[in-house]
């Protein structure tokens, strides 16, 4: 007989895993399927000998203190019954945005980069306060939210170009899939969740979410299936009905969310549809450095620099392989609480796809000597933010765009996934939805909430 279960979830990444815990906390029979042998997708880790490597974390968002009810973060723990303390998270000491003229630090208090924007912008001060207000009082969740440009609306508030630039550099590379702007609703959202709230990391990384994850779907009777790709969403009548796994092994079903991208997700639906969701075109290279001193050793307390060499902040695909004139620079020592023995530095750098891959089909040799060009300006760019070059590097690891793709089946490996969003997780097939990155509900903290929000919305409707 063919296996049946009530809700087939695709994905075991942050955005699969809380809507399997929460769908299976209501007795649903749930199957995760995901296509790798672990779990965490683009936000998992790796080893390298005795050393274990985060890949998707640089800093969890949202932070707030367990009393701050109704916050992401809190309402995340209430939904999926974590306690706050097992999080195990600790605050960031400070972040700043470099650019070549000025730089703005700021904290998990607001008033810091405020006082920042009044003593370096001192003209700009009120419209800055009305946007804040204006934000405060905005409903970024609200599913019928109609799109807007959020540069436009900046606008009305901010008239320094360079000042709106340095605002939009943090939020656009961490939760923008459209290149140079984004819908003010998730300008709000990336705003509050940075600026407002703001960074921290859990003691052990990446894993400790992951452990806590996965403990509790196991309590609540969810299930993992591994090394199972969905290669088939089989349809009837405009209704999924089932999936089919690795070409072969079918699984019926009455809905299905996925997180494995929208344009992903109705490549391999069974049925020609006149829909079809663009690939996002933003991409990355990470350098990870393992070195024998600590950052605050050379020179730096800051936990993440947002580095910028031009006038603008340009976030968009590059030219050339990687765009070694800004970056993201995160310095995992450096918040609250310090667990690695060595020192830990990782750039990151918007980077071309289509080029990597070209790279990489020419030949393994000269792939190798791109990522070591990576590597090189990595170095430059930490110098650049003011570190000291007398350190020794223990190890050192680089991914590209193509080792996204190879991790998350993202076309074109995008991080952010389509410029499409379904915002309310419909498609144009009854019983299939989308959660995580392209529900549009970005990040770590994002995912989870989406896949969260979309199971109560679909599935559990009725019965909460
Ligand atoms: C370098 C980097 C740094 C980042 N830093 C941060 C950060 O500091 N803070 C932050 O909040 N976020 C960060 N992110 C983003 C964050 O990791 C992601 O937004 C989040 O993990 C997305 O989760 P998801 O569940 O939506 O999707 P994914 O993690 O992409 O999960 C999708 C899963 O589906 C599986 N899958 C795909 N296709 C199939 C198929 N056909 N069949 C079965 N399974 C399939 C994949 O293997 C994967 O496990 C970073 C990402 C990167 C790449």
């Amino acid at each position: 007989m063919q296996k049946k279960v009530d809700t087939i979830i695709i994905g075991a990444g942050m955005s699969g895993l809380a809507a399997g815990i929460r769908l299976s906390m209501y007795n649903k029979k749930v199957l995760i399927i995901e296509k790798h042998t672990i779990t965490g997708g683009l936000n998992s880790y790796y080893a390298r000998g005795k050393r274990k490597f985060d890949v998707g974390l640089h800093a969890l968002t949202n932070f707030v203190g367990p009393s701050e009810r109704g916050k992401p973060f809190n309402k995340l723990l209430k939904q999926l019954r974590i306690p706050y303390e097992e999080f195990k998270i600790h605050p960031q000491n400070y972040s700043m945005i470099q650019f070549p003229e000025k730089s703005l630090k700021f904290t998990n208090e607001i008033e810091y980069f405020i006082e920042e924007i009044s003593r370096q912008f001192p003209a700009e001060i009120d419209g800055f306060m009305s946007l804040i207000n204006h934000i405060k009082n905005f409903n970024e969740v609200d599913l019928s939210n109609e799109t807007v440009m959020a540069k436009d609306v900046v606008a009305n508030f901010i008239k320094n170009k360079s000042l709106i630039e340095m605002i939009f550099c943090p939020l656009l590379i961490y939760g923008s899939a459209w290149e140079n702007d984004m819908d003010f609703s998730q300008f709000v959202i990336m705003f509050k969740s940075i600026f407002l709230e703001g960074f921290g990391r859990p003691e052990g990384g990446v894993r400790t979410i992951i452990d806590l994850l996965l403990k509790r779907l196991e309590v609540c009777g969810g299930e993992i299936q591994f090394k199972s790709e969905i290669t088939r969403i089989i349809t009837n009548n405009g209704k999924v009905t089932a999936v089919e796994i690795n070409g072969k092994d079918i699984i019926e079903c009455d809905s299905i969310l996925s997180s494995m991208g929208l344009p992903e997700t109705m490549s391999v639906v069974d049925q020609d549809l006149e829909y079809s969701p663009r690939v996002g075109n933003l991409s990355f290279t990470e350098s990870i450095l393992i070195t024998d001193k600590k950052p605050r050793d050379l020179g730096i307390d800051a936990t993440i620099i947002f580095y910028n060499n031009r006038p603008e902040y340009h976030y968009l695909k590059p030219q050339t392989l990687f765009d070694s004139e800004s970056a993201v620079v995160c310095f995992p020592n450096n918040f609250l609480h310090d667990d690695f023995d060595e020192g830990v530095l990782r750039v990151t750098n918007i980077a071309n796809f289509d080029l990597w891959n070209q790279e990489l089909l020419l030949s393994r040799e000269s792939y190798q000597e791109k990522k070591l060009d990576v590597y090189n300006q990595s170095l430059a760019i930490l110098k650049k933010c003011g570190m000291s070059s007398e350190f020794s590097v223990n190890f050192k690891d680089i991914f590209t765009p193509t080792t996204i793709k190879r991790y998350t089946n993202h076309f074109g490996g995008t991080v952010y996934g389509s410029i499409d969003k379904s915002r309310n997780g419909s498609t144009p097939i009854s019983g299939l939805y989308i959660c995580g990155t392209d529900q549009g509900f970005l990040g770590i903290v994002g995912s989870m909430l989406s896949g969260i929000s979309m199971a109560n919305l679909h599935v559990l409707q009725g019965s909460l």
